[in-house]
């Protein structure tokens, strides 16, 4: 069975999201001009579990750009298409503590130091199976789609703004394209990054793309197995490690989950074997975390014992 569902948790989560409406800290991204028409107020949060049902409050149909919550789905991609050792040689897994668009590679290899930062998930884009950008795109975007359960799309506004803007990111595919690791046109690298970037998701859907992940790759509404087991299970493992950039130690002491953030205030956070959370609340803080998606994901975590390190 799959639906929405009315229920004690459901009441749970209103008075979450009434609770959490009223935070009024961070403030929203302007660095890509269009992201800054975002209503501070807009909030959402869902749950999916892995037998397919959805809890909901707030803002959980607003359209937003995925911005980097798309990377650690891609990095699935990638490991699905071309497997661990082969993603391994061109983008690392260690913690970086740097902030998400940092400029730095790992000095023997020239390797991003992992995925969930810009520059690992420029390389990442340009692993999955495509024999040009046009095809990678498409590969992504039908990737994006099978773990959302339904067709997503691009905003070409977001992305316009993101090519504009994207001065850091070009000079970081640069240097990546010089030390080898980066493999790719650097233009063709960054306009599929770019796109990828600039989906169009719900909070709904964030929610069970996570579940997704959380469910080894098997999608709770479809049923179909979008990736595999392990593809699954390493994405679950760097958005562990790396997926709040230079939070992720202290979310992880937190929360006690996998977790994967993004600068228009999309955040999403697995239990594995169990469930998918996603928030969107676009204010950040001053690391690029969503401060109300922080806050709802660190109070469901601690109120269902949700924490993996922590015996039940
Ligand atoms: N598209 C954004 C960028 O590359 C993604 C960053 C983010 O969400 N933290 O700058």
């Amino acid at each position: 069975m799959s639906g929405t569902i009315i229920s004690p948790i459901h009441d749970l989560l209103n008075d979450l999201h009434g609770r959490l409406q009223e935070e009024r800290g961070g403030e929203v991204a302007t660095y890509i001009p269009e992201l800054g028409k975002a209503d501070p107020e807009w909030f959402g949060v869902a749950v999916a579990t892995l037998d397919g049902v959805l809890y909901e409050a707030g803002d959980t149909e607003v359209p937003f750009t995925i911005q980097s919550v798309s990377k650690p789905f891609v990095y699935a991609l990638a490991l699905q298409d071309r497997g661990m050792e082969r993603v391994l040689q061109q983008v690392g897994v260690e913690p970086t503590g740097d902030a998400f668009n940092a400029v730095r590679l790992e000095p023997e290899t020239g390797r991003p130091y992992n995925p969930m930062v810009n520059a690992g998930a420029i390389v990442t884009s340009s692993l999955v199976d495509g024999a040009d950008a046009e095809a990678r795109l498409d590969r992504i975007l039908a990737g994006l789609s099978a773990f959302a359960g339904r067709p997503l799309a691009v905003d070409h506004k977001v992305l316009v703004s993101e090519a504009a803007t994207g001065d850091r990111n070009r000079a970081l595919a640069y240097l990546m394209h010089g030390a080898g690791s980066l493999r790719c046109d650097v233009d063709d690298s960054l306009t599929v990054y770019f796109a990828q970037c600039s989906t169009l998701v719900t909070t709904r859907d964030l929610a069970v793309m996570t579940a997704t992940l959380a469910g080894g790759g098997v999608n709770p509404i479809t049923g179909q197995q979008v990736v595999s087991v392990e593809a699954a299970a390493g994405a679950l493992t760097v958005m562990a490690t790396c997926g709040t950039y230079d939070y992720a130690g202290e979310w992880l002491m937190r929360a006690g989950l996998p977790a994967k953030s993004g600068v228009s205030g999309g955040l999403i956070a697995a239990l594995p074997s169990q469930l998918g959370l996603g928030v969107f609340s676009p204010p950040l803080d001053p690391r690029g975390n969503s401060v109300r998606g922080v806050a709802a994901c660190q109070e469901l975590s601690g109120r269902f014992g949700l924490h993996l390190m922590r015996p039940t």
